[in-house]
């Protein structure tokens, strides 16, 4: 009844699958399609590759892979997935996980361009309020916000990923993070109930949002200054540049493998002094350029990568007696 497709690679393309390729379907494709009733043909991928939706390009397949179109469709999809007792996770542009070679169990879901608005709220004079949805790119965001003389998004400049990992993640670079220009965050818990909640009663810490587990972004409310627009493309530009010189340039990777342990020295630093540069598992190598990117060399696979994860916590806690803990979220790992 419910046709089997493989994900060719692009997001957009279904093809039937190749003679010796065909899985059964799980025992919820039915609900699953009933929840996504009346969507076109492509709302549903069956074992989609997710290799192609990470940075890292390492992964295996997801049982499902669903694109729902609004928040409606979003909240009765999560309201089944947990009447069904089927896991599911929220990707967003993928470049802050490993997805496990085995793959993922149950359903990811991606908010696609039906999730992307952005829209001035309120000009109070001197600031302005913008909502902006979880499936925009930051780098949508920061380029929109330059070019209208916006200010304080100045440091994400060059931060992949989408506005909901970036606010999941309180992505942060150059002192400055998410949670400082946030007002608000639009959620929906895992019951697909929406909410707004203020910052100021989140938990949001170093590179953590703090919301209950299961719990989606779905908007954040975020308060900039006023510029010019010529200013505000110097600065973002001074800092792509230094993430230039600084960061493995063509190469895939989740950024920043690990969290800056407190203390002073960065996880960067511990890792170059354990003389860990260039050290490779499979196609998986701490860069010569900077210690704390773990990069795909071009064949790495997922656990290449956590191997490699596994010898630098080693070799640091036994050199300095500090954990490092990963930043880059491993999902699917057994
Ligand atoms: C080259 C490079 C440079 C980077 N530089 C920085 C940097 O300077 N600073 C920094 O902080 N990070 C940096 N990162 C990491 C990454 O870009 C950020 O963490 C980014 O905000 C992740 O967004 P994403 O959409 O890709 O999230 P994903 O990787 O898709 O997801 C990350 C986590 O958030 C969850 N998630 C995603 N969207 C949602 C949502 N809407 N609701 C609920 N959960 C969600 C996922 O389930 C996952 O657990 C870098 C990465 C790369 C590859």
């Amino acid at each position: 009844m419910y046709g089997t497709a493989v994900y060719s690679g692009k997001r957009e393309t279904m093809m039937p699958p190749r003679a010796g390729t065909a899985r059964a379907l799980p025992p919820w494709a039915p609900a699953l399609q009933q929840a996504m009733a009346g969507h076109p043909g492509e709302a549903i991928v069956w074992h989609g590759s997710l290799a192609g939706y990470t940075t890292f390009k390492v992964g295996g397949r997801a049982e499902a892979i669903v694109f729902p179109r609004g928040r409606d469709e979003l909240s009765g999809l999560v309201r089944r997935l947990h009447e069904l007792a089927v896991p599911w996770v929220i990707l967003g542009r993928g470049s802050n996980v490993v997805i496990a070679d085995e793959g993922l169990r149950g359903v990811v879901i991606v908010l696609g361009r039906e999730f992307a608005a952005i829209e001035l709220l309120e000009d109070a004079g001197d600031s302005v309020l913008v909502r902006v949805e979880a499936g925009c790119s930051l780098v949508k965001l920061v380029n929109w916000a330059v070019e209208r003389g916006y200010a304080g998004l100045e440091f994400a400049a060059g931060i992949p990923g989408s506005v909901g990992g970036a606010i999941v993640m309180n992505a942060g670079a150059w002192q400055r993070e998410m949670k400082d220009v946030l007002e608000r965050v639009g959620i929906m818990d895992s019951r697909g109930v929406i909410a707004a909640s203020d910052i100021d009663a989140m938990r949001f810490a170093y590179r953590t949002w703090g919301a209950e587990q299961g719990s989606i972004a779905l908007e954040g409310f975020v308060r900039l200054t006023k510029d010019t627009p010529a200013r505000l493309r110097e600065i973002c530009s001074d800092y792509r540049q230094r993430r230039r010189q600084r960061q493995p340039q063509n190469m895939a990777s989740g950024g920043s493998f690990f969290k800056n342990p407190p203390g002073g020295r960065t996880a960067g630093q511990l890792i170059d002094q354990a003389g860990l540069k260039g050290r490779t598992v499979g196609g998986a190598m701490v860069s010569p350029v900077h210690a704390n990117f773990i990069v795909n060399t071009g064949n790495a696979t997922a656990g290449d990568i956590i191997e490699l994860m596994g010898i630098v916590q080693q070799a640091v806690q036994e050199r300095y007696g500090i954990i490092l803990e990963p930043e880059v979220k491993i999902l699917g790992r057994p």
